[in-house]
Parts: C-alpha cells; structure tokens; sequence
C-alpha cells in the first residue's frame, strides 16, 4: 500500500473526529521521526507531550519488553508488582500525595478527580447543589462528559448537551472572578492547568495558584491540579505546581507518564486520600503491568537533573532561535510558556494561519503543534539535543518564509 491509499483509509473508515496531515510515519529515533517514504522529520511534537523520552529510549524498550514476556495483565482484582511499585514512587516524587488512582489516560484522571472530589463533599454533609467544581476559560481537561464539562471551551461542548449540573467557569489568571465565584458558596474544588495547554501555552500568572490555594482553604475546597500536559519535568520542574510552591490536594497526570504507552494517574493528598472506599471507582485496564513497569522508567529518568538542565537549555535556545527567525519577517508577537511547554503567538497580520504554517511545517521535515487558530506550540522531547534543535529552527524558518 502506498501513503495515499493508507492515507485513504483513514478518511474512509475513521469516524472523522481528526485530521492529520497526510503523512504516515514509521519508525523514530531521539527527537527524529521517518515516514515509511523515507523522509525525515524533527519532532518538536512529541505525540502531544508524551514521548518525552524521545523516541526509541533503550530503556523504556526494555522495561516493556520485559514485563511482556512475564505478564500482560491481571486486573484489580489481583495485585501485580509494577503498579504496586509505581504508587509508592509517585507518592514519594510528588510530596505532597498519599494514595494514587492509576488509569489509562488523562480524561480518566480527570473523571477520578471530580468523582472524588464529589464524593469528599458530600461526606462532608454538602447538599448537591453544593459540590460545583470551578475551572477556566481557555482549559482542557478532556472528553470524557464530566471533563468536557470542566473544559470551559464552546468548541469541545457543542452538540452533547445536555452537559452534567455542577460546573462552573471563571476567566484564568483573574482573581477578582475567582472570589466572585467562591462568594456564591457552591464551590467544591478548583480544577486548574498550572500551564494551560490547548487553550493557548498560557501559564498562570505569578501568584495565582497560590491565591487559588488560600481560597480553596478559607471556603473548604479541594485543589485539583491538572498537570497531564504540564507535568513530568516539562516545564522544567518534575511538576509545574511545584515552582509555585503550593501543595494541592489532588493531582492527574497521563501524557508523559507512560512516554507513549498509555497510562494515567491521579494523586491525592491527606484530605482526600480515604474518601473513595472499596467499590467507589474502579476501572478493568487502569494500573495494568505494561504501562506500570513502562511509567517507573519514565519517571525515574525524567526526574533526573540533567533533564531539567536539557529543559532549560533547550527551551532558551528555542526562545533564541524563533526570535532569531522571527526577525525581519515579524510573524511572532510573542513567545510565552514555561520550559519546553512553548507557545508563539502569531501576529495581528498572521492570526488564524497556524494550521497552514503546521501543513508548511511538516512539508519542510518538522513536525509541531497549534493551540488554537493563532498560536504555534512546541513541545519537542525533553532529551532533544542541540543539533536536532538547530535543524528543527533551520526547517521552521523555510516553513516561516514559505508563509510570508
Ligand atoms: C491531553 C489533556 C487531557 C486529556 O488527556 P487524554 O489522555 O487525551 O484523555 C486533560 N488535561 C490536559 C491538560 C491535557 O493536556
């Protein structure tokens, strides 16, 4: 089959929720991606901040392929090692968490942190009306009915109403609104994106999770943090709440935890660590010895220092470069993001060509990301290296120039 007919496939047998470019990719290795015609691309990607890792790590190939010769799964209703194993690490990675949840994806997570949450305020005698998680304009937190409902976004909502009671909005990054909220006496928990991801790269503003934690105390509310894109030492700290120095009551991670192999997790601090007793959740696949073995790897090599340093270095040089490239042509208005979670905004003139500079992108050998209609995102491995770094600027400035 050539790319064309398998391409075709897609477009003939997939429900068309999606739409990828038309390019089908084979094989990768470090920060570099080959599609089965043989081209090169550098992957400033990452599977949507998964593969943080890069491609091809001998060691997480080694942790799956072993645990896949011993057992695949068993379910919950027997124990097996690796999940065991990766509880007590990401208990004692985060600080601030008791008891985890495992799963196998982010909406998952996200599921299991409002059920919890729920569950917690109404054994603390709270009528229903009473338990309304809070999020933000310009979230995403999944897909699932209770995480779209969360994700304060139109787009993600339309068309499935009716959308479960007990959700409420604020504008992100604003205080005022988020005090207004907390006045109605309604608010259970706060759901929050240290760094939100598709509504833009848009990190939360010096200050605000902290003042996001002094009202969740003063009105008895839980702290969520969602940091499934953000966390796993993308922005450069193993998780991004961490640079605020607060402690949440839970967190969901999913993404880079299994740096490919799926897998989620929510953590849950002393508050809430007892409230979902046997029987209150479960799942057939979540913590399944594959992903588990696959996610003690990832989180012992990406914990490690000198990925925090490679996060910074590269993240300046990234910086360096767009302005670098942006210079004379004036596409980028602004560079924003924390670490290798980067966002460029496109200019006034250029709003809304994020999709045609992806296509262009990918035509010159580089493959990145939008967040929306006007800002480009890049979240490349975290173990990228200086000369995939550089190639991939080199091809992003073909691509720029092709825009013009
Ligand atoms: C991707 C993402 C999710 C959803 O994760 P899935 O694995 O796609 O269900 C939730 N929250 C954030 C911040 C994400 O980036």
């Amino acid at each position: 089959m050539t790319t064309s007919d398998l391409v075709a496939l897609g477009a003939r047998y997939w429900l068309p929720v999606y739409q990828p470019r038309a390019i089908v990719l084979e094989r990768g290795l470090g920060a570099r991606v080959w599609d089965r015609d043989g081209r090169d691309y550098i992957d400033f990607a990452a599977g949507i901040a998964v593969t943080s890792l890069g491609h091809g790590d001998a060691d997480l190939l080694a942790a799956l392929t072993t645990q896949a010769s011993r057992l695949w799964h068993a379910s919950n209703v027997f124990y097996t090692e690796p999940p065991l194993r990766l509880a007590q690490e990401l208990v004692e990675a985060a600080g601030f968490a008791e008891r985890v949840f495992l799963c196998n994806s982010g909406t998952e997570a996200n599921e299991a942190a409002i059920k919890l949450a729920r569950k917690w305020a109404a054994a603390h005698g709270r009528a229903p009306e009473r338990r309304t998680i809070l999020s933000f304009h310009g979230s995403f937190h999944g897909r699932t009915l209770a995480a779209v409902t969360a994700t304060a976004q139109p787009k993600y909502q339309q068309g499935f109403e009716p959308l479960p009671a007990g959700f409420r909005h604020a504008p992100f990054n604003d205080v005022d609104a988020v005090e207004a909220a907390f006045a109605a006496g309604d608010i259970a928990a706060v759901l929050v994106e240290p760094v939100q991801g598709e509504g833009g790269v848009v990190p939360a503003a010096p200050g605000f999770l902290q003042r996001l934690r002094q009202l969740c105390d003063a009105h008895e509310a839980l702290l969520i943090v969602d940091e499934i894109q953000c966390g796993m030492m993308r922005t450069g700290s193993l998780f991004a709440h961490s640079h605020d120095g607060i402690a949440p009551d839970m967190m969901t991670l999913a993404k880079a935890l299994g740096c490919g192999f799926p897998i989620g997790a929510l953590l849950a601090g002393p508050r809430v660590a007892q409230v979902m007793q046997v029987g209150a959740h479960g799942t057939t696949f979540g913590g399944n010895p594959l992903g588990a073995a696959v996610a003690r790897v990832a989180l012992r090599k990406l914990a490690q220092p000198s990925i925090a340093l490679n996060v910074a270095r590269q993240a300046q040089a990234l910086r360096d470069g767009l302005g670098a490239l942006d210079a004379g042509r004036g596409l980028i208005a602004q560079v924003r993001g924390r670490g290798l979670m980067l966002g460029a905004v496109l200019d006034a003139d250029h709003r809304g060509r994020a999709a045609a500079l992806l296509e262009r992108a990918a035509a010159h050998g580089v493959l990145l990301l939008q967040a929306g209609p006007d800002v480009l995102r890049l979240l490349p491995p975290l173990t990228i290296s200086d000369e995939e770094v550089a190639e991939g600027l080199r091809r992003l400035g073909a691509a720029l120039a092709d825009l013009r």
